[in-house]
């Protein structure tokens, strides 16, 4: 009863949602820290008194919603945890400035960025060519690639863990082909700066989209965004769920000239009309708006993030320097799944891989003081 492409799915395994216990959670990259009050102010104000918005269709372009993330990045550069806030005013710091303004028609809006992906894949990838990315990045790209049979060319990161920037571009260039990967890149948790991508742009096929997928930038990655002037096929992926708290509500988006925004639109029309409810479309225009709560939050966890990577290594681990909400660790003696497993006995989870090449590390999520204090008293002990 299947169909023939039903054999191309290698569904995507999320980090646990256990049920059987309370655990402390690091092992999704949610953000520890709730959405600002003014967020939940408005989805009850919109489902008190404004109810008949839950039975109405929503605005299927989400062009308010767009708007305020237009300004939003406008006001922050790109990179929350940099940018300058005084009470609700929020600038960006010189380095992010974005050098034009940012426009509604240069953003599209998904169900998380992982449905944006989805769309994005669809409009610009084929399959008689090979999409280029490294072997550990995000590892949803593997997965649509499976859905849209997309034949795929996967780079082995370099010793040092950096992508192997040379040999992606020989690829790219031999295949005629788009380039995708995290920056930061996930799970190691490494940026390349702005001018080592603009370096890989100038190389990289002019007619192929190139794909920067900065879920992480507001942790301290330096956004591509200013590059969308110079690089007419530069195509940036972002989301709400990790630095504006967002993971339970849905919602990611794309950065890019109005021409690819275009095309990503024709592709949701053609799928579903409506990717972001009234709830969500509420919630995040409520959180646009609280930017500088969320610059806040993100300087809480970078703070922590450079403490807890502190930790580790006076304590013996091999760790990672971190860009992101995560750090990705080992300890020599030690599998992924042991550590996992005796933090996981404690009350605590976090994330290991079966992946070839990364079996022995973990990626801890960065939490509040109070959950990174529980996670350094258990890790004494191993
Ligand atoms: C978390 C994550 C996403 C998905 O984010 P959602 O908006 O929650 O779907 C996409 N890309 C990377 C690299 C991520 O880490």
């Amino acid at each position: 009863m299947l169909s023939s492409r039903f054999k191309n799915l290698h569904p995507y395994v999320p980090g646990e949602q256990p049920k059987d216990r309370v655990y402390i959670k690091l092992n999704a990259n949610e953000n520890p820290y709730p959405p600002h009050p003014s967020v939940a102010k408005a989805v009850s104000e919109l489902a008190l008194n404004k109810t008949e918005k839950l039975g109405l269709y929503p605005d299927p372009d989400a062009n308010e919603l767009r708007q305020e993330i237009a300004t939003m990045l406008n006001k922050s550069g790109g990179v929350l945890c940099n940018a300058w806030t005084d009470g609700d005013e929020c600038t960006p710091d010189p380095k992010d400035m974005i050098p034009f303004e940012v426009t509604p028609d240069m953003i599209f809006c998904g169900n998380g960025s992982d449905e944006v992906l989805s769309f994005v894949f669809y409009s610009f990838f084929d399959s008689d060519r090979k999409l280029v990315f490294p072997t550990h990045t995000y590892s949803f790209y593997p997965v649509y690639c499976g859905f849209y049979e997309i034949p795929m060319d996967q780079v082995p990161l370099k010793d040092d863990w950096t992508l192997d920037r040379e040999k992606m571009l020989e690829d790219a260039n031999k295949f005629d082909s788009s380039i995708i990967f995290a920056n930061p890149n996930a799970p190691t948790g490494i940026s390349l700066s702005r001018n080592e991508v603009a370096a890989m742009l100038d190389r990289a096929p002019k007619d192929r989209v190139f794909i920067v997928d900065e879920a992480y930038c507001d942790f301290g990655g330096e956004s591509c965004i200013p590059l969308l002037k110079d690089y007419k096929n530069l195509v940036i992926v972002r989301t709400f769920s990790k630095s504006l708290s967002f993971a339970g509500m849905r919602l990611g988006f794309v950065v890019a000239n109005p021409e690819l925004i275009q095309a990503v639109f024709t592709a949701k029309n053609s799928f579903n009309h409506f990717p972001v409810d009234n709830v969500a479309q509420t919630a995040a225009i409520a959180s646009c708006k609280a930017v500088s709560y969320y610059a806040e939050t993100s300087r809480k966890v970078v703070e922590q993030r450079e403490s807890f990577t502190d930790f580790l290594k006076k304590n013996g681990w091999f760790v990672i320097d971190s860009r992101t909400n995560f750090v990705f660790a080992k300890k020599q003696g030690h599998t992924g799944e042991e550590i996992y497993q005796h933090v996981k006995k404690n009350g605590i989870l976090i994330r290991h891989f079966n992946t070839p090449g990364i079996e022995d590390f973990v990626r801890i999520t960065i939490g509040t003081p109070e959950q990174m204090a529980a996670l350094r008293e258990v890790l004494f002990d191993l």
